[in-house]
């Protein structure tokens, strides 16, 4: 994957009672770059005031001219890097959403994908409701707006006792802070601490950049509500067993996040071990990794099977960062633009190339043919991960199942397709032995599996014939 260009959902960030909460929130944005660059806004909340810039890119793009955060004032702040998997990719989609609710202003930034909007947002225009974007998320604004309670808290309860899906979000109020998962848990949403000042963050990463303590994940079904009396936690839903999105683990989180107590890091390296035991290369000379997402699985690879590790490719990180139209030239230099072989390094060299995950193939293929004309005498390719062979409708944006590689292709036919001397897939088995397991905890396999968690609400009125797993894991339609 880390050669494709797939794309994650989104990043959520909000601090509560510290000094120049917006430059922070920026900061955390920063170390959260990596699940959404299409756009970027932050809103924060002074004295009843808020104040917001948002913009199309990257967050120093949007945050680029001068004095911008000096202009959101204030102790408390939201903000939101953005990838659509809903919505289109325009001005009016930007999130944190802002409201004007009866007893005063919101802020919610959302990541992950709801499932059963269709109905609910037929609902409210029926009822009068006029939409100013195409997100999914403003349907919770205008469920909170609907609401009969007083308190901002029980407005976004009530609100997400009614939609279904993936939602982590952090709501910013003018008297606190809020933070929700769903039931399922599937995009990870965590509690950061400095002193009597607090955080909220998509992953444990964005802590680090500003000397936040990581204090405890947001369970899913929990609303956690931050403010000058400290933490509460509600449960509002008691789910049987959890869908944690395992591509989180295997591409999406950095591998410096913290997930139940253990760096993301450890995960990846696992499942190269596992990868290592599934599909050995006999007499390999170098492990390498497709820089950046699947160096820490080809360290794991190295280590198991005792086989020296090296940087073989390098990676270009500025590609892709800029708003400027890939010229003729760009686009005949393809993937040499982003990756550049290591010749000294593969010549003569049965090398094992350590992938996390195989999208469309069509990246994977060039790299084989820069990795041969750089010398490299076999390819061994290991994916750490299982074939893609399904969509994902919970917050990830993967092509359509006909341009997934291995839809209706055999490893074999992948192999010749790519070019490579063999090709090994980690088993969904070993990927699920490579995270954490506990009492209750369980994850969403659906785009390796075809079993949808849970139904598409949005898709049965279609009349879609998907797979389901109910909460207890038995399959249902
Ligand atoms: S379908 Fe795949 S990417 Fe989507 S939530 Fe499930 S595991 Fe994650």
């Amino acid at each position: 994957m880390a050669a494709e260009t797939l794309r994650h959902n989104c990043g959520v960030m909000g601090i509560w009672n510290d000094d120049n909460a917006a430059e922070l929130v920026f900061h955390g944005l920063y170390s959260l770059q990596h699940r959404g660059q299409e756009s970027a806004g932050i809103v924060s909340a002074d004295d009843g005031r808020f104040y917001r810039h948002f913009g199309m890119g990257t967050l120093t793009q949007v945050f680029s001219g001068p004095d911008t955060l000096k202009k959101l004032k204030g102790r408390s702040a939201v903000g939101h890097n953005r990838y659509s998997t809903t919505g289109s990719s325009s001005q009016y989609n930007i999130q944190p959403l802002v409201a004007e609710l009866r007893d005063g202003p919101v802020a919610i930034a959302h990541n992950g994908n709801l499932v059963n909007t269709q109905k609910i947002r037929r609902q409210l225009q029926e009822d009068g409701a006029i939409f100013h974007s195409t997100t999914d998320s403003e349907i919770i604004v205008h469920l909170m707006a609907r609401s009969k309670h007083n308190m901002v808290r029980d407005k976004l309860l009530e609100a997400i006792q009614k939609v279904e899906g993936a939602y982590s979000i952090t709501v910013l109020s003018d008297h606190a802070l809020y933070a929700a998962r769903d039931p399922y848990g599937w995009r990870p949403l965590c509690i950061g601490r400095k002193g009597d000042a607090w955080g909220v963050a998509s992953e444990t990463c964005a802590f680090d950049l500003l000397g936040y303590e990581y204090i405890q994940d947001v369970n899913p079904g929990e609303l956690v509500v931050l403010n000058g009396s400290g933490m509460k936690v509600i449960r509002f839903a008691e789910p049987k067993r959890t869908f944690h999105c395992i591509f989180e683990h295997v591409y999406f989180s950095r591998p410096d996040s913290r997930v139940a107590g253990e760096y993301i890091d450890k995960y990846r390296r696992r499942m190269g071990k596992n990868l290592s035991e599934e599909h050995p290369v006999e007499d390999a000379d170098i492990v390498i990794s497709v820089p950046d997402s699947s160096n820490t699985a080809a360290l794991g690879y190295a280590s198991r099977s005792g086989t020296r590790f090296e940087m073989g490719l390098i990676r270009n990180h500025y590609v892709g960062r800029t708003f400027i139209q890939p010229t003729q030239t760009m686009r005949e230099m393809g993937v040499r633009l982003k990756f550049n072989p290591v010749g000294g390094v593969l010549k003569d060299r049965k090398v094992v190339v350590v992938e996390d995950s195989i999208v469309r193939g069509t990246t994977l293929k060039k790299l084989a043919t820069l990795l041969r004309k750089a010398g490299a005498k076999e390819l061994h390719v290991r994916v750490s991960s299982p074939p893609i062979r399904f969509p994902c409708y919970y917050g990830m944006d993967f092509p359509s199942k006909s341009e997934l590689i291995a839809n209706g292709k055999s490893e074999e036919e992948i192999r010749q397709h790519i070019g490579v001397d063999s090709l090994g897939y980690l088993s969904v088995e070993g990927l699920l032995a490579s995270v954490p397991q506990s009492e209750g905890v369980g994850y969403c396999t659906a785009c390796f599996t075809g079993e949808y968690p849970i139904p598409l609400r949005d898709d049965e009125e279609s009349g879609s014939k998907l797979r389901y797993k109910n909460a207890n894991g038995d399959e249902t339609s």
